[in-house]
């Protein structure tokens, strides 16, 4: 199922291979281990592994773990999870911490042709020298120490002879560049900290900027392809790899990054949601991980369908989260099975239906797919339709039920409401109907029509169930996207939690299984807070939407 977006990474790839520059396409994704994936990185990974395909290359999960600091194996595993339920097979699975000792010897390897150098400066010190966008940077009163010298401190710095911040390594570059990414980056640090894959054996790590391009080339990468903001970083990722001499020449290509409308998409504050207990897990259905996306019930062939839809560009923009959900009713219309829940109950007697009896009807599963085939469920003097169903006084062109009117139950008959029974309060609690015998559905009465259909369940064999229903986590203020101080814009009416009932077949519902709830939407059976006696469904999409692609 190839898209139509259009995609200008492609139209490299098919160049490359044509000119001979490649004879093979070699992609990577190359997450960092420090939270669980997004939906902006199924972007990515739709990209990485999608072009791959496209040409018959290949495609590499690479770590990229060169910060200990924030990283953990639990996310290692969750990302593996992830890629694989998203439905990519990478060729090779790789961590950047495995390249640590190649990395060194490049490193090495500058210092010993003048190309880098061991700088006392601090941070603070660093970034004063500088310089800014108007101004260009200062040279620091190290940068000319010898060779000899950098190369012994540098040592040193690997042998844990200094405190974190005491030291860093240098490329030396141009400290007057206009791109302030040349101006003499630091390549590697001091940092004291135990490493999730090689513990403690290294106490200095070598930056990202420097990292990556070594990780592409020691890996054969040919298409490196990350996001928008590392354009700028564009001539330092080619600076190392002319200056470390890589037998592989990979280049970097830029594509804009996922915004989505009413969602947050950086991990660190999706951490922060996490840990401060906004949600109740990196997999809150809320969230727009794609841990949270699957409880909740997002397929992964919708997610693959939207990201190819979105295309590759350089324009950026906020894509409407409704696209996502339209292409989950467009996977989910022809697979789920569609059945009927009662979200809120309101009781109803049908009083001329004989006590005690309860008659088996059949119905369809799916009207789209008649190889689904049929259930059967009960119907009897007791049922419970939805309470938003009645109303004692409509305004006009109300087809529910209202005293005195007539409605279609679907798959059973047609029932009158006779009269409404109210507490002492004067809530409704309960309708008395009548019902007509003659009207059963699929015995092709014709006799008269009713314009409403109303979804109903059997009373007395009604399992009951927890209703979940979502709205989104963050909103956008009217200046748009929530920024730094997203947490105030954090929804403080994200999920209304019900209690309803389903049909009697239902009890047998599976984790993730996903259902049609007729007039409703699609619900997937939550994975976390299902019981064998307590059934709890998401609401992954309801039925309508006014979006259009
Ligand atoms: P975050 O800002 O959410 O932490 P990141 O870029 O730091 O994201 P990485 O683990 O480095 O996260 O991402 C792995 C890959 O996914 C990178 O190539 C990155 O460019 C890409 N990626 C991350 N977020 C998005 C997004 N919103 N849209 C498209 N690609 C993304
Ligand atoms: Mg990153
Ligand atoms: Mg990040």
């Amino acid at each position: 199922n190839t898209s139509h977006a259009s995609n200008f990474i492609k139209d490299i790839m098919t160049e490359d291979l044509k000119s001979g520059k490649h004879k093979e396409i070699i992609t990577r994704f190359p997450p960092e281990p420090n939270g669980y994936l997004h939906i902006g990185h199924a972007k990515s990974i739709v990209i990485n592994f999608g072009l791959a395909d496209e040409f018959n290359g290949k495609t590499n999960l690479r770590f990229d773990d060169t910060n200990p600091l924030k990283e953990d194996v639990e996310f290692v595993n969750s990302i593996k999870e992830d890629v694989e339920w998203l439905g990519f097979e990478w060729d090779d699975l790789r961590f950047a911490s495995n390249y640590f000792d190649q990395m060194y010897e490049h490193a090495v390897s500058l210092i010993k042709k003048g190309l880098a150098y061991v700088d006392d400066l601090s941070a603070d010190e660093i970034r004063e020298y500088r310089g800014t966008l108007t101004e260009p940077g200062k040279e620091s009163p190290y940068r000319n120490r010898s060779a000899e010298e950098s190369l012994s401190l540098f040592e040193q710095m690997k042998n844990g002879e200094f405190q974190n911040g005491e030291k860093v390594l240098r490329a030396k570059i141009d400290m007057s560049s206009p791109n302030i990414n040349l101006r003499d980056p630091v390549i590697y640090r001091i940092s004291h900290t135990t490493h999730h894959n090689t513990g403690d054996k290294w106490c200095i790590y070598p930056m990202y900027s420097f990292a990556h391009p070594l990780e592409d080339a020691i890996e054969g990468v040919t298409h490196s392809i990350c996001t928008l903001e590392f354009e700028d970083q564009r001539p330092l990722y080619n600076w190392v790899i002319e200056n470390c001499e890589t037998e592989a020449k990979p280049q970097q290509y830029e594509f804009a990054r996922l915004n989505l409308t009413n969602t947050v998409l950086s991990k660190r504050k999706l951490k922060q949601l996490v840990d401060e207990k906004y949600v109740d897990g990196w997999d809150d259905p809320r969230m727009p991980t794609i841990s949270g996306l699957r409880r909740r019930g997002f397929t992964p062939e919708a997610i693959r369908e939207f990201c190819k839809e979105l295309g590759v560009h350089k324009g950026s923009g906020v894509v409407d989260v409704q696209m996502l959900d339209h292409f989950t009713r467009e996977d989910l219309k022809l697979k789920a099975p569609r059945t009927m829940a009662v979200l809120k109950p309101l009781k109803v007697v049908i009083t001329n239906y004989p006590e005690g009896q309860v008659e088996m009807l059949d119905a369809e599963i799916n009207p789209e797919v008649p190889e689904m085939g049929t259930r059967q469920i009960p119907f009897s003097r007791e049922i419970y339709i939805e309470q938003d169903d009645f109303m004692e006084d409509p305004p006009k062109k109300y087809f529910r039920l209202f005293p005195g009117n007539e409605v279609r139950l679907k798959h059973a008959y047609f029932i009158k409401c006779e009269e409404v029974i109210k507490d002492e309060e004067g809530n409704v609690v309960e309708l008395r109907c009548t019902y007509d015998q003659e009207t059963k559905s699929g015995t092709g009465f014709t006799g008269r029509k009713v314009k409403g259909t109303l979804h109903w369940v059997e009373a007395t064999q009604a399992v009951p169930a927890e209703f979940r229903l979502y709205n989104p986590l963050v909103l956008d203020s009217e200046e748009g996207q929530a920024t730094e101080s997203f947490l105030d814009q954090v929804n403080p009416n994200s999920i209304d939690i019900i209690n309803g009932f389903v049909e009697p077949n239902m009890k047998d519902a599976k984790a993730q299984d996903k259902f049609q709830f007729f007039r409703h939407g699609y619900f997937n059976v939550d994975p976390k807070h299902t019981t064998s006696d307590n059934l709890v469904f998401n609401l992954v999409v309801s039925l309508k939407s006014s979006f259009k692609l």
